[in-house]
């Protein structure tokens, strides 16, 4: 068994260069003049919740840690280290990347670590930093499992997540508008995660991918920026806060308080943290299919159109 595996920390290698990249945007939006927006203390919060994700891992990293090695331990499974194992590791741990995120937007309990990557009403560098801290409370640790028990190793599916995640940090900018065709058609790119930013009800529930937009295409969630339908970006209630505490914690907080109510049954309990943002038991609030059907009747010439069919 390869148990000395390791690898760099490549994310955190890689912060000066988001930092460099950060103020290139900034004079880039300066003297152009267009190409998106910076609000000093959305971009400060987004900054802080970037450093509260690093400081969390550190605090608690070695939970999901401990759990791949005891599955490593049980695996009779190795694949090696070879290049072409870490490829076809990194192709996997990006679908693994799709499902979790799109877990995430369907299942409240995840949405309440995920909900504050959305909580920016800008759409910058800066936003993509705007991590969770509560990562690790959502258990989705294991949607990591099979990859470790098929045989590669926790610190080559680390690896690999972490430079999906840094793949990810570029695409969160308005300064680039498209790609050629073939490009858009195959990679996650500023233009299709614009879109998944959107509280457009359009754009709800759309384009999880993190590297390859393609499992958006397999598995029926892709909805392209639409040049007539800007993004709007956001939550569908935004929080109206700039304090970190608040952002990382208030759908936790959320959860609890619904949980709790008086003379529910205990079904009701379990989907206030188990069903999609937006169930309530009374029907007071609404859901993203809600959301796209009131937009619907506002605008019934959107039916069929993308991310209305
Ligand atoms: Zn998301
Ligand atoms: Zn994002």
């Amino acid at each position: 068994m390869t148990d000395q595996l390791t690898y760099p920390d490549v994310v955190q290698l890689a912060v000066p260069f988001f930092i460099i990249a950060i103020l290139i945007e900034l004079v880039w939006i300066a003297v152009k003049g267009r190409g998106g927006r910076y609000e000093t203390r959305d971009a400060v919060t987004s900054l802080i919740m970037g450093a509260g994700n690093v400081a969390s891992g550190i605090l608690l990293g070695f939970i999901a840690w401990g759990f791949f090695m005891v599955l490593w331990e049980i695996t009779p499974l190795d694949l090696g280290s070879s290049w072409w194992v870490v490829l076809i590791c990194f192709v996997l741990d990006d679908l693994r990347y799709y499902w979790v995120h799109r877990f995430g937007h369907r299942i409240r309990w995840v949405w309440a670590s995920h909900v504050n990557h959305h909580s920016s009403q800008h759409y910058n560098l800066t936003t993509a930093l705007r991590q969770t801290w509560t990562g690790t409370f959502t258990f989705m640790m294991v949607v990591r499992a099979p990859l470790i028990l098929v045989g590669f190793h926790p610190a080559m599916v680390l690896f690999c997540g972490g430079l999906n995640l840094i793949y990810q940090f570029w695409i969160h900018t308005e300064a680039i508008n498209k790609f050629p065709r073939w490009v858009e058609a195959v990679m996650n790119t500023p233009s299709h995660h614009r879109a998944h930013h959107g509280r457009n009800a359009r754009y709800l529930d759309c384009n999880y991918a993190g590297v390859l937009i393609i499992w958006d295409k397999m598995f029926g969630t892709f909805v392209p920026e639409q040049d007539d339908d800007k993004v709007d970006y956001g939550l569908v209630h935004n929080l109206g806060t700039f304090n970190p505490l608040r952002i990382a914690f208030h759908e936790w907080v959320g959860i609890y308080r619904d949980m709790t109510q008086r003379g529910l049954t205990l079904r009701e309990r379990l989907m206030y943290a188990l069903a999609p943002p937006g169930w309530s038991h009374d029907g007071s609030r609404k859901s993203s299919e809600e959301l796209k059907q009131a937009h619907l009747q506002r605008h019934p010439e959107d039916k069929g159109s993308a991310g209305f069919s």
